[in-house]
């Protein structure tokens, strides 16, 4: 049904252009794909050494609307993310512990690859199990970075034949005063850097912004610089390229990677290919807790499964991510959460109820506007206030309702497409056969009650319900039975 939605047939009005902001040149921009049907994507994946936490998948959610939204404008995408299973230190330049050094700490596991690589699969498992719970699409490739491990060392090679690296005691590292761009992301200023530089823990280093393409340890894989690591930022263009070919579409990530990360991406890609390495670059901005970092370190490093245990699903916080714009920074707070639990029920509700899921078709003007939010730089939180005009519309039969809203949750994705008894199921509506002859007696009972105006005999019927385990109330369709 969910592809289906997607080949709906093309509106006789002309679909509007894709609007989106590019990071690199900080502004919004009409989008323009290499090739007129295809788009390539690319987004920065999580190291797999412990649980995403909840601010990590906020930027999976966005990589997610963004491709859903191409979709919609009748593109097919090519998509990749990586998995980071080695090599990312804490600090995205070359200082700090290693990640996945740090987890194999944690766990008590011994210093080798095979159990770096057991550690991964763990984390890489339940990421896949957050990737579901949040409806996220799975991309084209998931790309593990030590599967690619081959291609990494080549374009290592490749640079280092050009003349772009330096060897050191520790490593191989990028000489980013051979690449007069470098540091165009973010628009860094390289000068800057130097003079406020700390005393260079790293005295081999021509310049502080130089990054390691290799790191040279006791453990890893062996190549011509000896045992060791690519650098962190070698997987991803290496990945990108080996998956989705030299020049790609849209590159994406979470703010934090703008001035490292994805500039050391650039530099590298562009100087083994000479082309554009990627023509869009879009970030998401962070989730703070308390307006502060999301960190192991500060606490406050919640997941997925923490909301789970507090009594909040995927779709809710999907929902609730939608209602801000991907680039305003989002505080969480549980109240605001509990606020969006709140509102998807009560859609939940006008869907798996009061529509009762009656096939119709989407109304138009809806969708066109729908889909003009989208356009408009993945305006997720404008769609959200279009589906609540949806609700309240009196010149919009309920049957158009119910299709319009289902609709919009083919890109939305929070769980208003199910059958009307798993839907039910979700709301913890029960329907005439999930209902035991003892309980229906007794609302059959309160409703006799309720009709001859016999209030305490009602509240009885209620509270005997009540201690069965059951809860009516009263709608304009007749009394709701839900289990406690
Ligand atoms: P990492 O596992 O640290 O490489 O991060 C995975 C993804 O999450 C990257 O795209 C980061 O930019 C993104 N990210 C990290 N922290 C946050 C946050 N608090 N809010 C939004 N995105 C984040
Ligand atoms: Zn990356």
């Amino acid at each position: 049904m969910f592809m289906d939605l997607f080949k709906s047939k093309k509106s006789t009005t002309v679909p509007p252009e894709v609007d989106l902001y590019n990071t690199e040149t900080r502004s919004l921009e009409s989008f323009k794909p290499l090739s007129q049907k295809s788009v390539t994507i690319y987004t920065c994946g999580p190291t797999v050494y412990d649980y995403a936490h909840i601010g990590n998948l906020r930027a999976y959610v966005f990589s997610d609307i963004l491709k859903r939204t191409l979709m919609i404008h009748d593109y097919e995408v090519k998509h990749t993310i990586n998995l980071t299973d080695f090599g990312h230190l804490t600090d995205d330049s070359d200082a700090g512990e290693d990640k996945m050094m740090k987890g194999l700490k944690r766990e008590g596991l011994p210093v080798t690859l095979a159990a770096m690589r057991q550690l991964s699969d763990t984390y890489i498992e339940a990421f896949y199990d957050d990737m579901d719970s949040l409806r996220i699409m799975s991309p084209t490739t998931w790309s593990r970075a030590s599967d690619y491990v081959k291609e990494q060392i080549n374009l290592i090679e490749t640079l280092e034949a050009k003349g772009f690296t330096y060897e050191t005691s520790d490593g191989v590292y990028f000489d980013i005063q051979k690449f007069p761009r470098y540091g165009r992301l973010g628009n860094i200023d390289l000068e800057q850097l130097k003079s406020g530089a700390r005393v260079e823990v790293n005295n081999e280093k021509r310049h502080p912004a130089d990054f390691a393409v290799w790191k040279k340890g006791l453990l890893g894989w062996d190549s011509r610089w000896g045992k060791g690591f690519p650098g962190w930022h070698v997987e991803c263009s290496a990945m990108a390229m080996a998956t989705l070919g030299n020049e790609i579409d849209i590159h994406t990530g979470g703010i934090d990677h703008i001035a490292v990360h994805h500039n050391a991406e650039i530099a590298q890609s562009e100087c083994v290919t000479e082309k554009t390495f990627s023509r869009y670059w879009m970030h998401c901005a962070f989730l703070t807790i308390d307006s502060a970092k999301i960190a192991k370190s500060q606490g406050n490093s919640i997941t997925l499964r923490h909301l789970v245990d507090r009594g909040f699903s995927g779709d809710d916080y999907r929902y609730y991510l939608l209602t801000a714009h991907y680039r305003s920074t989002v505080n969480f707070t549980w109240e605001a959460l509990a606020a969006a639990k709140q509102a998807l029920y009560r859609l939940k509700r006008f869907v798996y109820e009061d529509y009762e899921q009656k096939a119709s078709k989407p109304d138009e003007g809806y969708v066109t506007k729908f889909k003009q939010c989208l356009a408009n730089d993945l305006d997720t939180p404008g769609t959200i206030a279009l589906l609540w005009e949806v609700t309240k519309d009196e010149k919009l039969d309920d049957k158009t309702k119910c299709a319009t809203i289902q609709y919009f949750d083919s890109i939305l994705d929070v769980g208003l497409r199910e059958s009307v008894s798993e839907g039910k199921k979700t709301l913890g509506i029960l329907s005439n056969d999930q209902i035991p002859e003892e309980i229906k007696e007794l609302i059959a009972r309160r409703e006799a009650a309720r009709i001859a105006r016999n209030w305490p005999e009602a509240d009885l019927a209620r509270e005997a319900l009540n201690l069965k385990g059951y809860s009516v109330e009263d709608t304009p369709y007749g009394p709701k039975v839900s289990k406690v």
